[in-house]
């Protein structure tokens, strides 16, 4: 997949605008991506599937968001659901999901609530013991696919008093609930993304068995905390997608437009917008490769790590694409005629990367919260110097 645009096709901008126009999911293009085999580099390679190192996995992300930001966050969300799975999950469970997903069976992540948004220690959706499993009650909202998944990777309060010991994560099979112990709730229409399939899931009493449960009861925060390491580095895959698609627009724009005798390229402000679009794409792919690779190399360092990814790289594409859009002058504003108004879909697909994951102002908060013990390996030079080659310079 490079970054020319096909004219027809389920990744052309065409059929994607239209399907955003009309706030309808990407469906063939997911099903092109799911023939392609992309969902067995979503399976851990200890269950069969095609996962080895996360650098692979965030190319293969970034290229897909290149073509289209909504299929990538669809498409890609599969990895999130499943992520928990194999970090913390049994392997008899992990071998099932596995087969699975490589079949093309979608899994939700479902951690926010409709009143708690972040604060993950306030979620109100319970799971309680009953003969032979639990029954879950309650609701989460703002979940990507959780119309369309099979499985949903949940995390629920399973001690009253909630607390860092209180909640554990739960892959619930929607196939082998109860006829109405869950509903999905109304998709939710957004500013950005507007094919996805954005909404919530509400469960009625539902039981599920004991093998339901992902690692020891109580466990789920860490399960998720360290899920999250993963998956922002993973988000931040689109940003580069989202720049990478806004510069193929912007060079070729700036090239054949002619104003006043003379290219707009060769005017010294256009080119030092494309320059320094050009370099901020640079500086955020390096921090994302570096990211990446430290997932296997400085796993004990990633909950840094990933927060200072996450918290910089989306705003560095977003300041690139906020200039771009300026660049292009009206047409970054059409929905229609130039390129079937991809370039203004991008720049709105784009801002929700920020958000999800955890904010920029969470993660910021995260970094800062690592300042002090920072500080400290400073003062006594404590490195993991050992593991610096391979971050940096990859293998
Ligand atoms: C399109 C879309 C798809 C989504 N998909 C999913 C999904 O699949 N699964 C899922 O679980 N959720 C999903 N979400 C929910 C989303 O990830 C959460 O709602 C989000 O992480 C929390 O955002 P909030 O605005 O509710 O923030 P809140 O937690 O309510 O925070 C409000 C404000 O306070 C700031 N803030 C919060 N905590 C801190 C802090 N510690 N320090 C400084 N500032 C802080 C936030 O940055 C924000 O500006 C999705 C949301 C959208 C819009």
């Amino acid at each position: 997949m490079d970054g020319a645009d096909p004219a027809s096709g389920p990744f052309g901008a065409a059929v994607n605008a239209e399907l955003d126009r009309r706030e309808d999911f990407p469906a063939e293009a997911c099903a092109a991506l799911d023939s392609l085999g992309l969902p067995a580099h979503y399976v851990d390679a200890r269950y069969g599937g095609r996962l080895r190192d996360m650098p692979e996995l965030v190319g293969l992300q970034r290229a897909v968001a290149r073509r289209d930001l909504t299929v990538a966050v669809a498409h890609g969300k599969t990895f999130l659901g499943a992520a928990p799975v194999w970090l913390a999950g049994r392997p008899d469970q992990a071998a099932r999901l596995a087969g699975a997903v490589r079949g093309g069976a979608v899994v939700s992540w479902a951690l926010t609530e409709r009143d708690h948004g972040g604060d993950l220690l306030a979620g109100g959706l319970t799971a309680r013991p009953v003969s032979g499993g639990w029954r879950l009650d309650g609701e989460k909202w703002l979940i990507n696919n959780a119309g369309r998944s099979r499985y949903v990777c949940l995390l629920a309060r399973t001690r009253e008093g909630g607390g860092p010991r209180g909640f554990s994560v739960f892959l619930v099979d929607k196939d082998r609930l109860a006829p109405g112990a869950y509903r999905v709730l109304p998709k939710v229409r957004t500013h950005g993304i507007r094919g996805a399939d954005i909404s919530g899931i509400a469960f009625d009493g539902a039981v599920v068995g004991d093998d339901s449960l992902v690692g020891a009861e109580g466990t789920g925060l860490d399960t998720v905390l360290r899920t999250l390491q993963l998956t922002r580095v993973l988000c931040t895959a689109l940003s580069l997608g989202a720049l990478d698609h806004a510069l193929d627009i912007a060079v070729p724009y700036a090239r054949g437009r002619n104003l006043y005798g003379r290219d707009l390229a060769t005017l010294p402000r256009v080119r030092r917008v494309l320059g320094e679009a050009a370099a901020a794409l640079d500086v955020a792919g390096t921090v994302v490769d570096v990211a990446a690779r430290a997932i296997h190399t400085l796993t004990p360092e990633l909950a840094l790590v990933s927060a200072v990814t996450k918290a910089l790289v989306p705003n560095l594409v977003q300041d690139a694409l906020d200039r771009i859009t300026e660049l292009l002058g009206v047409r970054g504003f059409l929905s229609e005629g130039f390129l079937d108004g991809s370039f203004a879909k991008l720049e709105r697909d784009h801002r929700i990367v920020a958000v999800f994951d955890g904010s920029t102002a969470v993660t910021r908060n995260l970094a800062v919260d690592h300042f002090p013990s920072l500080a400290r390996a400073w003062r006594a030079g404590r490195a993991d110097r050992a593991a610096l080659p391979a971050t940096l310079a990859g293998p």
